[in-house]
């Protein structure tokens, strides 16, 4: 076998993403919290309940965890709900105990990146239209600034939205995510309005605070056409249209094309500092007429790939290379701000994290500018309306007792921060069922 080590460049960040919902835990004033509450939403009935008790300070264990496993950056997310529980009032010890999170990083030699919105709201914010009213953009706009000024000293790396493609999908075309509307006028709204409230978060942050890098993190898939109809390469098109480039394109050239319907946001042109790039997969697509629903198309997975445990995910790491290809053509460095598995038996994730690594490092070695990794998750947290079926950590939670569990993926990516590299010995190690596709016998 041959024997080496892929380095990345010097400086590269490590480390592993959360978002406020999933591990805080116990938040009454979030739109998902009230989601969760509603009969057949979640999966089983589940609810995120304590999460994992990050607001009860569990978050100290688990930095503690990322420091002593060589992880030198971790992505979060604050919840606008807690900061701005009524429109009227800001709750100052939200805040204080966000700074005492990002203070707490820091002093583990952890880099914060802090998302601003992640898939939740205020119920408030939800009573009035949320997204589709766009007095959210001011409204918005208000928190950033609040969150912003009180949070700077310890942050100047900020996400304001996560994944608006998936949100705006499944939250008001798919209905899985509040408010659960299926409504195709209502997405092309909540994108619009999406747009116009980065560019002015993406100011106002600025603005505050000079020296910061302000980016957005997007769900990209890859959408291979299932044959050579040409209805199904068309579909191809429409979904990488909307999906993938709706948004940072409108950030780049300020042309916003969601195929049917076409606008101009120049006020949006040029308010990207880094890419933000979430992968996890790709999708085989067919046109299907019968699937209104879900925009007249039918996904599915390769079928000889190798399946996550509840079919969520199929490990396609070439994709990986293919996603920050495209990411490149937006001139900005890059962070890989969420990529994993589900897997509760860590029989799938140290393949999958080597192979994706692997094709992160080809890609940086063709000229990609990539500046971090993200594992998505430290810890197992709440799946959305997937609940707590689906285990994404790289340490395992029981609920009910709150114990986390060391998954051997532990070491693989500790080995993997410390070293700055993947080496034949830790693939042979932890994934041997790799070593032929990342170091090929001569
Ligand atoms: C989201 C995360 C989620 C992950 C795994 C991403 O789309 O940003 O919140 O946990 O996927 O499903």
């Amino acid at each position: 076998m041959p024997e080496g080590t892929y380095y990345f460049p010097e400086g590269f960040l490590w480390g592993t993403a959360t978002a406020a919902h999933q591990v805080e835990g116990r938040n009454p004033n979030n739109t998902w919290t009230a989601w969760e509450q509603e009969e057949g939403r979640i999966i089983n009935g589940q609810t995120s309940d304590l999460a994992c008790d990050w607001w009860g300070g569990r978050w100290r264990e688990d930095f503690d965890r990322a420091q002593t496993t060589f992880q030198n950056a971790h992505r979060l997310s604050i919840a606008w709900s807690r900061i701005q529980p009524a429109p009227d009032r800001w709750d100052e010890s939200a805040l204080d105990y966000y700074r005492e999170m990002l203070i707490g990083l820091k002093s583990r030699g952890i880099v914060p990146m802090v998302t601003l919105h992640h898939f939740s709201e205020p119920l408030w914010v939800a009573e009035m239209g949320g997204w589709e009213n766009p007095e959210i953009i001011d409204i918005f706009t208000a928190f950033v600034q609040k969150a912003v000024e009180a949070l700077k000293p310890y942050c100047n790396l900020w996400v304001t939205i996560n994944e608006p493609d998936v949100f705006a999908l499944s939250a008001y075309v798919v209905g899985v995510f509040p408010p659960g509307k299926k409504d195709l006028k209502a997405a092309y709204q909540v994108m619009h309005n999406m747009v116009r409230a980065h560019a002015r978060a993406y100011a106002v942050i600025h603005e505050i605070q000079p020296e910061a890098q302000v980016g957005s993190a997007y769900h990209y898939r890859q959408f291979v056409p299932a044959t050579w109809f040409p209805a199904d390469r068309w579909m191809a098109k429409v979904f990488h249209t909307l999906f993938n480039d709706l948004f940072p394109r409108t950030l780049k050239d300020g042309l916003f094309n969601a195929v049917v319907k076409k606008d101009r946001i120049p006020e949006a042109i040029g308010t990207q500092d880094f890419i933000g790039l979430n992968y996890y997969s790709n999708d085989l697509i067919r046109f299907n007429i019968l699937a209104r629903d879900q925009m007249f198309a039918t996904l599915s997975f390769p079928k000889d790939a190798q399946m996550s445990e509840n079919g969520f995910i199929a490990n396609l790491p070439d994709g990986m290379e293919a996603c920050v290809r495209w990411g490149t053509q937006f001139g900005k460095p890059i962070y890989i701000t969420e990529n994993g598995v589900e897997d509760s038996t860590d029989e799938m994730r140290p393949r999958y994290l080597v192979e994706h690594l692997h094709a992160l490092w080809r890609a940086i070695n063709n000229n990609a500018p990539v500046l971090g990794y993200f594992h998505w998750s430290l810890v197992d947290n709440f799946e959305w309306e997937r609940g707590w079926t689906q285990r994404f950590g790289l340490w395992g939670l029981d609920v009910e007792t709150q114990k986390r569990i060391r998954r051997p993926s532990v070491d693989l990516f500790a080995e993997i921060c410390r070293m700055n590299g993947i080496s034949s010995e830790m693939v042979a190690q932890f994934a041997p069922e790799s070593l032929p596709r990342l170091f090929p016998p001569a």
